[in-house]
């Protein structure tokens, strides 16, 4: 079958977000084609690579690295691909596959709260979003019941409707955080995309640990379970695709798209709209290099911030060994945490944040502590029990503020195929840097109440990347200053769209993902909105309506 160069939709970019968009275009009858750098990968093979992997730490080691779609890796070296430009490194991973980077993600799945959206009204930080968030929250049940949401409802966003499913069962490790910290904090169960019970074909959570980097039951939702919805709607996949320019006609409307396949032969593709959902570091990488006599820029560049307010959520932690046997590593990796610091004046002054307590099993880094120190024998076995019983982690997960001068541009580097690598301009400002000491004093106080000893902060100073890429395609309503519009529709270019947590002006302190998707959702209903023919369509048309 020969591959189609024409589509009503061209959507770059096969991952959660694009792969949903296209999924619900195709439900409409449209014809949709996904272009994916990337190739398809199989679920059990990955299982074996992960199984068979001699640093199963990796989260990226059983993923297959295709040198037509480099994607960033650090282990067991930097490969380079992403060029740090500093001042501060920017270690952002991303899986280049069919289904993309949800492969290995944590599934944590929350909702902003609402104040996030207006933190320059408020407290005289930031930008204000040009949705409020009850405008989202119809958004986020549909991506909530698409993706089957386990959630409580202590999680601080308010909702109209119940979440899909209950909460995963707790691990033991965290009730007993939840019990012993009860005096001063309120650990709640993290809202997550993994099922609780069978879902959509899918079976529920057995707590098997290796949530990153791959489940091996399918119990969390993943990219490539919205690809395969995509196709059976009628969506066609084009794997190992690599867009590397994008077109504009005379008249400023996006006319086709160019991809190389892995020889280097280029092809051409015509459609009516054009989504890029890319992810945050490779959209606006394509649009810069679409640059043209015409836009010297790059592509839905008028405001000259492509690329630009980069951002995600920097963590600092603190590790320790409880007064009892917690056994972290029974139930999912990543399943509670404490969210009253999400919000509130003091974000006038300092960054936002959440403390997110690791249910990872401990026995590969103790391992790794001991052969550093040199035990071996029966200290061996005996330490290696004794800590891998009690050893426990909490990390901050930090607000960012958007600046200009962090930005993703073209690298003088170029890749395997020739395109430019994207470089990461990066720091971490003082009102994230002032969050970060004010959350060390919970980190004492949790450490207390668990009677740690052996505290073990990350070295000052130091950040570790939460992998959620925001703010290099923001939304916004003023054409100058913004690169979509609230509908994530490129300001230049009225049938290109932007899809992914790049449109996000702002990082808040959740991870991105169900955001993204909520406000991916909402684009193509701007789209071709869909027969207003359930209570809650009508609803939400009416809602968008007098917005
Ligand atoms: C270890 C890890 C854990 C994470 N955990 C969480 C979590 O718990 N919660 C959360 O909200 N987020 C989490 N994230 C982030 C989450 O994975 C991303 O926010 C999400 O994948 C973004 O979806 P996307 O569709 O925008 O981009 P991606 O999933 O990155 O998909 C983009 C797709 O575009 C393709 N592409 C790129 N360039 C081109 C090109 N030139 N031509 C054609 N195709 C191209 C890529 O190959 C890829 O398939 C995590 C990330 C990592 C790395
Ligand atoms: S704990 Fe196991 S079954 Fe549950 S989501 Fe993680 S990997 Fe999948």
């Amino acid at each position: 079958m020969s591959t189609p160069t024409s589509a009503d939709v061209v959507v770059i970019g096969s991952g959660i977000c694009g792969a949903l968009a296209a999924c619900r275009l195709a439900q409409q009858g449209l014809s949709v084609l996904i272009l994916e750098a990337g190739p398809r990968i199989d679920r059990g093979r990955i299982v074996a690579a992960f199984r068979n992997s001699t640093r199963r730490g990796d989260w990226m080691s059983p993923y297959p690295f295709s040198p037509w779609a480099p994607q960033p890796e650090y282990k067991p070296r930097d490969n380079g691909y992403l060029v740090q430009a500093g001042p501060y490194p920017y270690p952002a991973e991303y899986i280049r596959v069919v289904g993309g980077t949800t492969w290995h993600w944590a599934a944590q799945a929350w909702r902003l709260v609402p104040n996030d959206v207006r933190i320059k009204s408020l407290y005289d930080v930031g930008v204000d979003w040009p949705i409020t968030y009850d405008e989202l929250d119809a958004w986020y049940q549909e991506a909530e019941e698409i993706l089957g949401v386990a959630g409580a409802d202590n999680t601080g966003s308010p909702r109209k409707h119940p979440f899909p499913m209950q909460p995963v069962a707790e691990p033991w490790s965290m009730r007993r955080f939840r019990e012993r910290l009860a005096p001063a904090y309120a650990v709640v169960a993290n809202t997550v995309a993994r099922n609780s019970r069978s879902y959509d074909g899918r079976p529920a959570c057995v707590g098997n640990n290796s949530c990153q980097p791959i489940c091996p039951v399918n119990a969390q939702y993943l990219g490539i379970n919205a690809v395969d919805s995509a196709e059976a709607a009628g969506a066609k996949v084009v794997p190992n695709a690599v867009v590397y320019r994008i077109e504009a006609d005379a008249k400023g409307r996006i006319a086709a798209v160019h991809y190389y396949d892995p020889d280097k032969q280029s092809h051409r593709v015509t459609g009516k709209e054009f989504i890029l959902a890319a992810n945050g570091i490779e959209s606006p990488k394509l649009l810069l290099l679409s640059a043209t006599d015409k836009y010297p820029n790059g592509l839905a560049n008028r405001s000259g911030m492509v690329g630009r307010n980069l951002m995600d959520h920097p963590s600092s932690s603190l590790t320790f060994y409880a007064d009892e046997e917690l056994w972290l590593g029974r139930g999912p990796q990543s399943p509670s945490s404490i969210n009253t610091m999400r919000d509130g004046a003091f974000r006038a002054q300092h960054a936002a944040y959440r403390l997110d307590f690791t249910n990872i099993s401990q026995v590969n880094a103790v391992t790794e502590d001991l052969i550093r120190e040199g035990v071996y024998g029966p200290a061996f076995k005996q330490q290696l029990r004794w800590r891998a019983a009690r050893q426990c982690n909490v990390k901050n997960v930090l607000e960012v503020l958007p600046h200009p001068e962090n930005r993703i541009t073209l690298s003088s580097e170029k890749d395997a195929l020739g395109i430019p690598k994207p470089e990461a301009h990066y720091s971490i400002d003082e009102y994230t840097r002032r969050g970060a000491d004010v959350s060390h004093n919970d980190f004492a106080k949790i450490a207390q109440l668990m009677g740690g000893t052996g505290l073990r902060y990350s070295l000052d100073g130091q950040f570790a990347n939460n992998q959620h890429i925001t703010g290099t395609l923001g939304m916004g309503n003023d054409p100058t200053k913004f690169v979509t519009d609230g509908f994530g529709r490129s300001h230049d270019h009225e049938n290109l769209f932007c899809c992914g947590t790049g449109v996000m002006p702002t990082a808040a302190t959740m991870n991105s993902t169900l955001t993204a998707v909520a406000l991916a959702l909402r684009t193509v209903e701007h789209m071709h909105p869909r027969q207003a023919t359930t209570k809650e369509s009508v609803a939400r048309a009416a809602a968008e309506t007098s917005a």
